[in-house]
């Protein structure tokens, strides 16, 4: 995105055009983004060459999900609804992995059923319902299990997942114990150490650090691991401060560990393929000034993008028309919502704005649309994909009549 001619531009086409032709609000996905965003993860990993499974969290969109398929990736998905959508986009089941640390019988079933790569486990009661299922339908299914390798991500605290006290995985002991189940159990195959330390990691350090804990435990059990599934967690630039996790380091480290362990990888990005294609539009409704500041009222509201409310996550916030002007006072972006957390970003400097005019929040395609909900009864909005000077509704509008 950029401005031309004091106007915000994604792709070929102007915001201002999209809206007027859509309606506010609106999710947009740049494609030249998002194939840049794929061709140099490819690029960077090359060396190692990965099994790179798109989290399909991270965006649910079909018509998204289609187009990484394209570029040859698999899937990562976390639920029953995650795993339907991932083959009806036409990922092969040989590419896709199921994580997630509640997954219950029908969902395992279903999984089996399919075929697919890896049902990573997080539990040893899962994988003693993975047995139960697998001896009825009298088959042998490929497991990872999930470490949990208590190693700090350095991330915001809601979405670390590698730490002791979080949920996700099990500890160094109970994956020793449950390696001695799988070797005693003619319905399992032990195949895969899936680790998955967090989300929006910038530092490299806790890679390193989770690659050594892996790299020691796999020295310490005779057992032969076919694949060490690595997750995603990989983080994107949200402000000029920050940077992209170093990808180029993060492949150093890895073909490091691949010398002493002779393992194909596998990676879940979400947030690193998704998130910088994505920018969502919304109108102002009104203007209220509240003395110190000034509350400008959004049509867009938590429901639609959850990220800031929920963890306080930062998007940058840009006018779609650029003026010199500046404000007087500090501006609070906020929707509709009857919630004081629905607020997006509160800006000490910003240009001057007036009712009606256009705003855009950047770098919201991962976990945006996928996080959204109806809350106050609101409908969701419309999502399209910009591919040079076209633009595709893939996902419209929803109506009244779906909700009422
Ligand atoms: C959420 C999740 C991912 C994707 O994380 P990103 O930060 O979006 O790359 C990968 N693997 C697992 C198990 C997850 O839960």
């Amino acid at each position: 995105m950029k401005y031309i001619n004091k106007k915000l531009t994604i792709e070929k086409i102007n915001l201002q055009k999209i809206a007027n032709k859509f309606g506010t609000p609106f999710y947009s996905y740049s494609y030249s983004k998002m194939k840049e965003n794929i061709n140099s993860f490819k690029r960077n990993f090359k060396s190692i060459s990965p099994l790179i499974c798109f989290a399909v969290k991270s965006n649910t969109n079909i018509n998204i999900i289609r187009e990484i398929k394209k570029f040859g990736l698999g899937a990562d998905v976390v639920s029953l609804g995650e795993l339907m959508m991932a083959l009806k986009a036409g990922i092969n089941p040989n590419k896709i992995v199921f994580s997630g640390v509640g997954k219950k019988s029908n969902e395992i079933s279903f999984a089996i059923d399919k075929k697919i790569l890896l049902i990573n486990a997080e539990s040893l009661s899962e994988i003693k319902e993975i047995n139960r299922l697998a001896k009825i339908k009298s088959r042998k299914i490929r497991i990872g299990v999930r470490l949990n390798p208590n190693t700090d991500a350095k991330t915001l605290s809601q979405i670390s997942t590698g730490k002791k006290e979080n949920k996700f995985g099990v500890n160094k002991d109970t994956f020793y114990e449950i390696i001695n189940y799988c070797k005693n159990s003619k319905n399992i195959d032990l195949k895969c150490l899936s680790v998955h330390i967090g989300s929006q990691i910038l530092d490299n350090r806790p890679y390193e650090k989770m690659l050594k804990i892996v790299s020691q435990i796999l020295k310490k059990t005779n057992h032969k691991f076919e694949f060490i599934d690595l997750g995603g967690g990989m983080g994107i630039s949200y402000s000029d401060k920050n940077k992209k996790l170093n990808y180029k380091k993060y492949n150093s480290a890895i073909l490091k560990f691949l010398r002493k362990h002779k393992v194909k990888i596998i990676f879940e990005p979400g947030r690193s393929i998704i998130g910088n294609t994505g920018t969502l539009v919304t109108k102002v409704i009104y203007i209220k000034d509240s003395g110190r500041k000034k509350f400008i009222i959004l049509d867009a509201a938590m429901n639609d993008l959850m990220r800031p409310a929920l963890y306080g996550a930062f998007h940058k916030t840009l006018a779609v028309t650029k003026s010199e002007k500046k404000s007087k006072k500090p501006y609070e972006f906020v929707g509709p919502i009857c919630e004081s957390t629905d607020k997006f970003i509160t800006l000490k400097k910003f240009q001057e704005l007036k009712e009606k005019d256009l705003i855009a929040i950047c770098d919201v395609g991962a976990y945006g649309m996928s996080l959204s909900s109806n809350y106050n009864l609101r409908l969701k909005p419309i999502e399209l994909l910009i591919k040079g000077s076209k633009i595709k509704v893939i996902r419209k509008r929803q109506k009244y009549k779906d909700l009422i």
